[in-house]
């Protein structure tokens, strides 16, 4: 068994969790990945590797993941709570229904993330939750209405926990991603919304790489446990 920490990552499927996976795979992590896309979990042929389908709306199957990996691998040293979509569109107009998927996946999911392992890190007095918010957390952004409430959501959470959990010697990081090339864009439904969004890309020359992402990640989980970057915040360098 690896002595280095089991690492659990929601949305490991694809994009900035699936380069997170692999991440710490390379650096000799084993992990928890859960997402729906099974297919695409075992497609990353990691080794120490537990896959989970797992939908984040729903609270039981996280928690029973958890345990399930824990056994195996011993305590969670991070929760990565990053499944999250992006239906973007004009607010008058985008059905109310694409606005119930943003807020139950990208709130409720990253809450019950981290409900699954938040006693267990308080219990040993260590722990990380890696809480994926964006640059649509810190300001809003046109036809991004109710995505930036989501992640203005977890910025919030973000600071609640880390203020309750400092005591505790358990870290709370806050993700703040610009413009990052995934799949993230297969969600937009709307095609002006969509042809914005990439025109503006194509403006600052395009986003960053998902593995950039990921070891900015690794290195600030790398830190000593007394000592915590509180938020990362990650753009294209002609992104402002
Ligand atoms: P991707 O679409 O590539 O990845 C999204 C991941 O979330 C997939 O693995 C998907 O897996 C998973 N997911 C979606 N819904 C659920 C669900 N209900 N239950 C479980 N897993 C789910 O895009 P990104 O990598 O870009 O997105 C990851 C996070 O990064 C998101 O929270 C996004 O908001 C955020 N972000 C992205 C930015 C970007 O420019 N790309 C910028 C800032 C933040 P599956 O469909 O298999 O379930």
């Amino acid at each position: 068994m690896s002595s280095k920490s089991l690492i659990a990552i929601t949305g490991a499927s694809s994009g900035i969790g699936e380069a997170t996976a692999r991440a710490f795979s390379a650096a000799g992590h084993p992990l928890l990945l859960m997402a729906r896309r099974m297919d695409r979990l075992e497609a990353l042929d990691l080794p120490d590797a537990v896959l989970k389908n797992v939908d984040v709306r729903d609270r039981a199957p996280i928690a029973e993941a958890v345990a399930e990996a824990e056994a195996r691998f011993g305590p969670v040293g991070m929760m990565f709570a990053n499944a999250g979509i992006a239906r973007l569109g004009d607010i008058a107009t985008q059905p109310p229904e694409e606005w119930d998927e943003m807020i139950d996946i990208n709130t409720k999911g990253v809450m019950n993330s981290v409900h699954a392992v938040l006693n267990g890190m308080i219990a040993r007095r260590s722990g990380t939750l890696m809480m994926m918010s964006s640059i649509a957390g810190r300001k809003t952004y046109p036809d991004h209405t109710v995505y930036c409430g989501t992640k203005f959501f977890v910025h919030a959470i973000s600071e609640s926990l880390r203020e309750y959990l400092a005591p505790h010697d358990v870290r709370v990081i806050v993700l703040s991603p610009g413009i990052v090339e995934t799949e993230v864009l297969d969600h937009v439904k709307d095609p002006a919304t969509l042809a914005n969004y990439k025109a503006n890309k194509a403006a600052i020359g395009g986003g960053i790489t998902a593995d950039i992402v990921a070891d900015l990640i690794l290195n600030a989980y790398q830190l000593p446990q007394a000592a915590i970057v509180q938020e990362i915040v990650i753009t294209p360098t002609r992104q402002k």
